[in-house]
């Protein structure tokens, strides 16, 4: 059996968006599940498209989410170079591009921009990886010119661009693995342009070439380049050469089922870590957007996600981006992971919401929010009382399963207060020792005691921690001032 490679075909155009996130994937684990190669080809032929560091981001991205690959710029397997630019300077594509033309498959063209002008075009809709762009039909002018003439214009150094040969009678039809076979007819087909006046190739002849000299088994793409995909089957049948098997994904779309945009605001995998998702949980929700096990378990290590994904089971709907989930997925990562990551990638966070407090307190605060939180940004709504007491309700203090009210609370704190004073020992287990003294003379439940501390503590119905241990965080002169404020609180509202 032939050995399964598959690539990811990046174009350095910005940071990486979901759906691209989700074709490397894919692509890696259909490669690794079957023992494959995972190749990563650097696609950067549009110049204009071109942005600073996105190949940076590039390789940080697929480092990060562990999607280590097999071969790639910086990694040789024997099919290099990996990056487009340095192919096109070792001649490939315009000498592939001048075979098509010795078999009739492609023909030079000297248009110049003012024909084209006055040539139909039509503004191209969909999903289609043109979208938006305004597509000239091209009326196929220059197949007309004789070889003289073409060996003419050449030697005069006039400008061209190679463009595909597709005949406008008959269909071509080719196979996807979601889609099964799809047919059109040659005449909705133009003649697109394989080699542009800069001499660069296009995408659309680039991938044909690079897929097949390096012996790529599958390609796993948004479906944005399915009506293309006819286009490069006739090259490929045009060369005689094996067609990979493809697999357009479905589009993935965000809750208003509009098209994952950078307005939705978490469009990429950067997007998405400053947010505070960690990105085992992204990777893990990624591979959902499409994909589903044959069980119902939705959390999957990476590892786990390689043993488990058979790519027939991709679903060919929409993904509807779900943060919602996402958030819940990420929340159960941070779950299980181990103290000290969580506190090394929580610190920031922390830092910047209790600044001055000091590493020992930091830490167990960390531990109290951690099963807590869904991302990091949360960690302020929960800790923001430790900063300061926030303005409160005293209708707080009532809790019927407590069996506590205003008057209850207040006899409680007054009670407390001087053994608090007292007490020298601000640890956890020391004070909730003496406040089980002080609960068990009484005769008094627990929870009667203890929400009308933490409430005047924190201010908080809610808080990461009982009021033993927010004592101790706080320490006895920050806990003392609470606590008397709850008094004066309590007994204004008394009088
Ligand atoms: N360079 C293309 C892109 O970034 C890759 C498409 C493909 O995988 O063939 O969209």
């Amino acid at each position: 059996m032939e050995k399964i490679r598959t690539r990811y075909a990046p174009s350095p155009t910005g940071r990486m968006h979901v759906g691209n996130l989700r074709s490397a994937l894919y692509e890696f684990l259909i490669a690794k599940h079957a023992g494959g190669d995972f190749m990563l080809r650097i696609e950067d032929t549009d110049q204009e498209r071109f942005v600073e560091g996105a190949t940076e981001i590039i390789y940080r991205t697929l480092e990060k989410t562990g999607m280590t690959y097999d071969e790639g710029p910086d990694k040789d397997g024997g099919y290099g170079p990996y990056v487009q630019s340095e192919r096109m300077k070792t001649g490939i594509y315009m000498k592939y591009a001048k075979e098509l033309i010795e078999k009739g498959e492609a023909y030079y063209c000297f248009c110049d921009k003012e024909r084209l002008a006055s040539l139909k075009t039509y503004v191209s809709e969909g999903d289609d990886a043109d979208e938006g762009k305004t597509i000239t039909v091209y009326d196929k002018h220059c197949l007309g010119l004789s070889k003289e003439e073409v060996e003419k214009n050449l030697a005069e150094g006039k400008p061209f661009v190679i463009r595909q040969n597709i005949p406008n009678e008959g269909t071509t039809t080719f196979h996807d693995e979601l889609y099964g076979d799809i047919t059109v007819e040659n005449s909705e087909l133009d003649d697109m342009i394989l080699i542009k006046s800069d001499g660069y190739p296009t995408y659309n002849f680039a991938n044909v070439i690079d897929d097949h000299t390096m012996n790529i088994t599958h390609v796993v793409r948004g479906n944005e380049y399915l009506s293309s995909s006819p286009k490069y089957v006739r090259l490929y049948d045009a060369f005689g050469w094996k067609v990979p098997v493809y697999i357009h994904l479905p589009l993935i779309t965000d809750e208003n089922h509009h098209k994952l945009s950078k307005r939705s605001g978490h469009a990429s995998f950067e997007d998405l870590l400053e947010q505070g998702f960690v990105s085992e949980a992204i990777v893990n929700y990624v591979a959902l957007l499409g994909w589903s096990p044959e069980d119902n378990n939705e959390i999957f290590s990476l590892k786990e996600l390689i043993e488990k994904f058979d790519y027939r089971r991709i679903s060919k709907s929409p993904a509807v981006f779900d943060i919602v989930k996402l958030r819940w997925m990420n929340g159960e990562y941070l779950k299980a992971m181990d103290e000290d990551k969580f506190y090394e990638m929580a610190k920031p966070y922390l830092e910047k919401s209790l600044p001055g407090f000091s590493e020992d307190k930091l830490r167990k605060i960390s531990a109290m929010v951690k099963s807590r939180i869904e991302v990091f940004p949360d960690i302020e709504s929960h800790v923001d009382f430790f900063r300061a007491l926030p303005d409160y309700d005293i209708g707080m203090y009532t809790h019927k399963k407590m069996k506590t009210d205003a008057a209850s609370s207040l006899q409680v704190l007054k009670d407390v207060l001087p053994l608090l004073e007292a007490h020298s020992e601000y640890t956890n287990d020391s004070l909730y020792e003496m406040l089980l003294g002080y609960i068990g003379e009484k005769g008094y439940k627990n929870g009667y005691v203890m929400w009308p501390i933490r409430t005047a503590l924190s201010g908080k119905q809610m808080t990461p921690a009982g009021a033993t241990e927010i004592l101790e965080i706080l320490g006895k002169e920050e806990s003392l001032a609470r606590l008397r404020d709850g008094i004066t609180r309590l007994e204004k509202a008394a009088t």
